[in-house]
């Protein structure tokens, strides 16, 4: 069957023995010229980033199914120009298109456009892969409902993001690329300190902290808790330089505000400040 998307030549030539005329098909490769913008270009190979490029069409494929086999997970991905219109992932590609594909840009006015990605969450909720265990904790530090466990699997993990419109964070592409995530990022810095600085950028977060609400292991609620109450679980030192205790519903565990939490809290606001 031919390819709906080939560019066929139909040759007619005359064969020596038979003296009849046959005729066959040369399939030239279709190619569409894409070029990826901003953030995307860390998911390319180096040749491709920041210029256009020809990719080779080997079948009829919708435009994200184009951009995943390039790389780039869906989620990353909030506008795309096909021939200068804007299309959503849904377009059909076809030969000699010119793409352009934008991740989220909130500085622009652009809502006229398809935006590929959903509109954003109320609360900003999320579902973390196996591997961002301290990134979970410092979530639920600053009060951001976060799920977390080092046995959730994939198939796991994109089943809870979609029905408990949780965002997915993850170092994992593949996992981004699973049909059902809606939302999604992949996170780029592999120190947590990093990580949690870069989270709150992305999702403007830097106001809406509500630190010691959650529990770090568990993410059950916190309550303020009198000191008289826990005492006796307190080690020395800390009895001795602090006064205020949250304790977890949940589980019981108990924080104070430890040179653990004042030292991030520091770099958040140093990180704020140089935002603006
Ligand atoms: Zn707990």
């Amino acid at each position: 069957m031919i390819n709906i998307i080939d560019l066929t030549l139909f040759h007619t030539v005359k064969t020596k023995k038979s003296k009849q005329y046959i005729r066959y098909y040369i399939h030239m490769p279709s190619q569409i010229n894409i070029r990826f913008h901003e953030g995307l270009n860390e998911f390319l190979q180096p040749v491709q980033r920041k210029t256009n490029f020809n990719f080779e069409l080997k079948k009829a494929r919708s435009i994200k199914d184009l951009i995943e086999s390039i790389g780039v997970p869906h989620t990353e991905v909030d506008l795309i120009f096909v021939n200068g219109k804007s299309v959503d992932f849904n377009y059909r590609v076809q030969d000699g298109d010119r793409i352009s594909v934008y991740p989220i840009i909130e500085s622009l006015d652009i809502s006229p456009l398809n935006h590929c990605q959903p509109a954003a969450l109320g609360e900003s909720r999320f579902v973390l892969d196996v591997h961002l265990g301290r990134l979970a904790a410092y979530l639920r530090m600053l009060g951001f409902n976060t799920l977390y466990r080092n046995d959730y699997d994939d198939p796991e993990l994109a089943n809870i993001s979609a029905d408990e419109h949780r965002i997915l964070l993850t170092c994992d592409r593949k996992l981004l690329m699973r049909k059902q995530v809606n939302y999604g990022y992949y996170v780029r810095a592999r120190q947590p300190q990093q990580q949690i600085l870069e989270i709150l950028a992305r999702f403007d977060l830097y106001h809406k902290q509500k630190p010691f609400t959650l529990c770090m292991s568990c993410n059950g609620k916190t309550q303020p808790v009198k000191k008289q109450e826990i005492e006796s679980r307190l080690l020395p030192k800390t009895q001795k330089y602090y006064d205020k205790f949250y304790q977890c519903e949940s589980c019981g565990k108990i924080y104070w505000q430890g040179s653990h939490y004042l030292k991030m809290q520091e770099m958040i606001n140093k990180i704020k400040v140089t935002a603006g």
